[in-house]
């Protein structure tokens, strides 16, 4: 039953960053320093036994990762707009090719970009004031970005927490910006409650949707009444509370998952990212997640 189904990570991982470190790598992105703590999410991964692993997104906040490194951007306590958006430089490509080569046969890796709604909708708008406009040209940015990643990663998956707050009518072209014409797999990840948006979700431009089904459960009967034409990755474990799951209780939450998604369900992940949990307490996580994947087959 469900051979297929593999360990995967939403994004980004938590580690204890010297604040010295943090500084020279504003000054030198390319420094050799902050290897070690790629090193060190990725070491925790592949030690709890994820299958599809990320870099971590070590570096910065998950808005900042990009904003710092596109042009028209400014960073404040919050990204400030101030010119048009262009991608200048690769933004996550040299983290991931240093992340391929720690790799064991056999892992798969996912290449995290923050969505552009979420990028426009996190930022102070001084230049554009039109959000559609703001939106389109991150998504413009990131489609650069998703070219180049395509030749080093194993899926693309693309962050959009604000889809649920919001959802905007131009959602659609807004994803299809980034992966139109894109060959390796898509995955799309709405945080938050989306009961509200399934059938707009099970529409989107993507190979691989994923959600919040832990802390949201009531999302397995939201989704029951579509026809799910997605293949999906279920959030199985919370990311916004410290208590770890136990092997059982992970379990007959993927067993639901597999009632209610069959064969379309290939990942079960944590929630979200787990950046802002204990580290002790994210490696358990995954630790107990694997194991639960491991007793499916059994
Ligand atoms: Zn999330």
């Amino acid at each position: 039953m469900n051979t297929n189904l593999k360990t995967s990570v939403i994004g980004s991982y938590p580690v204890s960053v010297n604040t010295m470190d943090l500084m020279n790598s504003y000054f030198d992105q390319h420094n050799i320093t902050w290897n070690k703590y790629i090193d060190e999410a990725v070491h925790d991964m592949i030690t709890a036994g994820i299958t599809c692993v990320s870099d971590g997104q070590t570096r910065d906040p998950f808005i900042q990762i990009f904003t710092r490194k596109l042009q028209g951007c400014r960073i404040r306590d919050r990204t400030e707009i101030i010119g048009k958006i262009t991608y200048a430089n690769p933004i996550t490509i040299d983290d991931q090719k240093y992340v391929k080569t720690l790799l064991p046969k056999g892992k798969e890796l996912v290449g995290v970009l923050t969505g552009p709604y979420t990028l426009m909708k996190s930022c102070v708008d001084q230049f554009y004031h039109n959000e559609q406009e703001l939106a389109f040209d991150f998504a413009s940015a990131l489609k650069a970005e998703a070219q180049q990643l395509e030749h080093i990663v194993d899926f693309i998956s693309i962050d959009e927490p604000f889809f649920s707050i919001n959802y905007p009518e131009y959602a659609y072209e807004l994803i299809k910006t980034i992966t139109k014409d894109i060959s390796c797999p898509s995955r799309l990840h709405v945080c938050g409650d989306v009961s509200m948006i399934v059938p707009e979700l099970l529409d989107m431009p993507v190979d691989i949707l994923t959600h919040e089904f832990k802390a949201s459960p009531h999302l397995f009967n939201a989704f029951k009444e579509h026809d799910c034409k997605k293949k999906i990755c279920l959030g199985s474990v919370r990311s916004d509370d410290t208590r770890v799951e136990t092997v059982e209780e992970i379990v007959t939450h993927i067993k639901q998952g597999i009632q209610i998604f069959g064969e379309k369900l290939i990942q079960v992940s944590p929630d979200c990212g787990q950046r802002l949990l204990p580290k002790n307490i994210a490696f358990q996580k995954l630790q107990n997640l694997v194991m639960a994947r491991r007793k499916i087959d059994e």
